[in-house]
């Protein structure tokens, strides 16, 4: 088997990662037209399973289609190609990148619509704020960068240009110390995280935002809604603002690579007392168990390598 890092699927080929090169005068790199997916394998009870793949191909799909790009392969084949990744790797927990970009397409602004490639990367990756933040939370601030609108960016695909918006948030929290950011929409509401979907909970109900605040509509966000419903937990979906964040009793984001991920300050102000909340955590060990093999109400989200 082959070590972490070592290998890439390109367009339907295994080849060695250092093979993988992209072309300087690709119009990805320049105007930032590729769309992508990250996906989580997990070690699970019966072997190695990859998490809610056939939904992040869904969307890959559903993005490309979105900006006119059509993937040169089958959602089979793409399936098969996670797999076959996933196959050559020691590790039994990581992350899968799939990226579709032109290699080629020249320096006009509109897409020439050829030498489109389809990559994927597989990697090991541990929690997004590491074993400590995943379960005792981070810290995060309220943004002074606004979170596009969906009248200059549709927010829920995913389009590759689209993410500098997430990176200045991201450095802004950051230089000011803190781990991690909230945008607000346009409306002055509550969005979303650089690459998270945000949860409060608040008397025993929890509560989350919908497309119409300008967000990506996570498939893991989806996922904990699920998960909510079949524990017994309230659940609504409503603009959220400010105020309802500065009420609530625990706040949480979600995401692919963040997981489920309590958050226990929002600019100085402390939730569930500097902790994870009580059912951020029952969430949260529902999700792991999920991943895992150990629910049976998710046995359909796994893809067995
Ligand atoms: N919002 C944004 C902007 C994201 O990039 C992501 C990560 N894909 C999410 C939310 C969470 O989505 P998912 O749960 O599908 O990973």
């Amino acid at each position: 088997m082959a070590k972490n890092f070592s290998h890439l699927w390109l367009d339907g080929e295994i080849i060695p990662w250092e093979e993988g090169k992209i072309p300087l005068m690709s119009h990805t790199l320049h105007y930032g037209l590729g769309v992508f997916e990250g996906v989580r394998f997990y070690e699970a009870l019966d072997g190695c399973a990859i998490f809610r793949l056939e939904d992040h191909l869904k969307r890959l799909f559903d993005s490309a289609e979105f900006y006119g790009l059509k993937i040169p392969f089958s959602s089979e084949i793409l399936l098969q190609g996670c797999v076959d990744l996933v196959k050559k790797f020691e590790v039994k927990n990581g992350y899968l990148r799939l990226l579709v970009y032109f290699d080629s397409g020249g320096l006009n602004i509109f897409p020439k619509g050829s030498g489109l490639r389809v990559m994927i990367a597989g990697f090991k990756w541990d929690p997004y704020f590491g074993t400590r933040g995943r379960s005792e939370g981070i810290r995060v601030k309220i943004s002074p960068w606004q979170k596009f609108s969906s009248n200059s960016l549709p927010s829920n695909v995913k389009v590759c240009g689209q993410y500098v918006n997430s990176v200045l948030a991201s450095i802004d929290a950051k230089m000011s110390g803190f781990d991690e950011a909230i945008l607000l929409n346009e409306k002055g509401e509550l969005a979303e995280g650089s690459i998270q979907n945000l949860f409060l909970v608040k008397d025993g109900v929890l509560m989350t935002n919908d497309e119409e605040d300008c967000i990506l509509l996570g498939i893991t966000r989806e996922t904990i809604l699920y998960l909510a419903k079949n524990l017994g937990f309230q659940t609504e979906i409503r603009s959220l603002s400010l105020k309802d964040l500065e009420s609530a009793d625990e706040v949480f984001f979600t995401g692919t690579a963040s997981e489920v991920l309590p958050i226990w300050e929002v600019d100085d102000k402390l939730f569930a007392g500097g902790s994870c909340g009580e059912m951020t955590l029952s969430l949260q060990k529902a999700y792991f168990d999920g991943v895992s093999g150990r629910r049976k109400d998710c046995s359909q989200f796994l893809t067995f390598v």
